[in-house]
């Protein structure tokens, strides 16, 4: 490849996500924050995500205003008309996923033009690293799930060792796990990542979890979406196994500080969404009072059983607090004809009263709007930052992956909001949105926005996360020059 080029042109980075829509959200503000710096970016979409973000959004205008801004796309290997709904992603990323896109990503590389300077590969993607190494472009990993998630990863198979896992039939799920380092006070067994439930640590998702997250510290360097005044000692504890972290987030808040500090408006920013965003809602917002409503919505990925989304709106109904909810049109499992049940038709006409429902919502703007004073939430990585930004208590129900060990951070290491995992029915949705809807509302919220000022300061000049950003783009700006050594254990 032509690697002679003149040094003031800007680097050239590909930036390349997992194509699950909260990896997009943060690498693709990452790459506009870099953008922001003058780099030409060639941000990888698969092409079935690509065909939605074209239909549903304005990206070719907005993106137009970065002159070396450039989408490509690549096959995620499955057929158009697959579901793409729970945990379709690691089921397929073996057989399936790896082996066709990793041919495909070296030819974009060997033909892309001007050449790559480094990849900012999804820290999921293990592969990419083997890519890069064998035509010498640097790797960066983005792990975009949570710092707390990325060690319990990386520790199960000292977990293992150590006889804590596989969880036994009779097990005490409320067992603490000694075996992490840093969580040895909190963590127990019910908190471990949804996978760790296997009967089997031979399960392949079990295996494929921990053999990504170990090799990622394998890169050049690791991006994490947190800052040093969330997750200090948990990043001090990553550190030991990979020493150049870039703690540069919450990356949505950052991208929206440098917005303002270039004198745009922040809220014009890339509503990289793949389903339709329902903007009705915020003119439902418009009409309560502060802090009167609970936002609902669990993510881009859970589903949930007809039975059980309707005791959580039998918990909701029966609440003193008015809510917004978001029911993805893929959510429901089990769903029978539409609108033809009768509980579903009692609880749409309760819904009237006291909430409002949508199939896709403008998240950041609704968690920043008045009258939301809390969030129940999947615990999804990027809907707990958007609410920790946003100053949202948070009440969690988590489905998968990282989303076990968030939700114990949540409650138990930042104490701003609730932890409903494994007891979610009516009556514990119905006493826990009152307790952080009304009880304790006070306290909950006091919390939150000592949290949101700690964490959003960390996001302007002088704060850790606003630095570690610069000292990415200077590091990369380096790499054009001179190929870095590994970094790692
Ligand atoms: N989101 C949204 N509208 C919705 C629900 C979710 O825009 O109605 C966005 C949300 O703001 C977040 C992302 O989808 O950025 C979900 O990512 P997260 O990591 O929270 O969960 P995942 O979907 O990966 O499970």
């Amino acid at each position: 490849m032509d690697k002679d080029r003149s040094s003031q042109a800007p680097p050239h980075v590909l930036v390349f996500p997992i194509p699950l829509q909260g990896h997009i959200n943060s690498m693709i503000k990452l790459s506009e924050l870099l953008a922001l710096a003058g780099f030409r970016i060639t941000f990888l979409n698969s092409d079935h995500n690509h065909e939605r973000l074209v239909k549903l959004t304005d990206m070719a205008t907005h993106f137009a205003r970065y002159p070396g801004f450039e989408f490509k796309t690549i096959t995620d290997g499955l057929p158009p008309d697959h579901p793409r709904t729970g945990n379709w992603f690691m089921e397929n990323y073996v057989e399936v996923i790896e082996p066709k896109t990793k041919q495909n990503l070296r030819e974009i590389l060997l033909n892309i033009s001007p050449p790559v300077d480094c990849i900012i590969g999804d820290g999921f993607l293990g592969f990419v690293l083997d890519v890069g190494k064998d035509l010498g472009i640097p790797v960066i990993c983005f792990r975009t799930s949570s710092p707390h998630g990325f060690w319990v990863y990386h520790s199960i198979p000292d977990i293992i060792q150590a006889g804590e896992l596989p969880i036994k039939g009779s097990e005490d799920m409320d067992r603490l796990i000694t075996t992490v380092p840093g969580m040895e006070t909190y963590l127990r067994c019910r908190d471990l990542p949804s996978f760790c439930r296997a009967p089997d640590m031979e399960d392949p998702i079990v295996k494929l979890v921990f053999k990504e997250t170990r090799r990622s510290t394998q890169a050049n360097a690791l991006i994490l979406n947190t800052t040093e005044e969330l997750d200090g000692p948990i990043l001090s504890q990553i550190r030991t196994k990979c020493r150049n972290i870039y703690a540069l987030g919450p990356i949505h808040a950052q991208l929206n500080t440098r917005l303002k500090a270039k004198h745009r408006d922040p809220h014009d920013h890339f509503s990289n969404t793949l389903w339709k965003e329902d903007e009705s809602c915020i003119s439902w917002l418009d009409q309560q009072s502060n802090r009167s409503v609970i936002y609902v919505s669990f993510g881009s990925i859970t589903t949930m059983s007809r039975d059980k989304l309707v005791e959580v709106w039998y918990g909701l109904v029966n609440s003193k607090a008015k809510f917004l909810l978001v029911v993805r049109p893929n959510f429901m499992t089990g769903e029978d004809s539409e609108g033809e049940d009768d509980v579903v038709r009692e609880l749409l006409e309760k819904t009237k009263d006291r909430g409002y429902t949508v199939q896709w919502a403008p998240q950041e703007a609704v968690l920043n709007h008045p009258a939301v004073g809390g969030f129940l939430t999947h615990s999804g990585w990027n809907s707990t930052l958007e609410s920790i930004v946003a100053g949202v208590p948070m009440i969690c129900w988590p489905y998968f992956a990282d989303q076990q060990v968030n939700s114990r951070a949540v409650s138990e290491v930042w104490k701003i909001g609730l932890d409903m995992k494994d007891v979610c029915d009516r009556k514990v949705v119905e006493k826990m949105v009152n307790k952080v809807m009304v009880d304790r509302k006070e306290e909950f919220a006091k919390s939150a926005a000592e949290m949101a000022k700690l964490i959003n300061q960390s996001v302007n000049e002088g704060g850790s996360s606003c630095s570690n950003l610069d000292r990415l783009i200077e590091d990369i700006r380096e790499m054009r020059l001179k190929t870095p050594p590994a970094i790692h254990n």
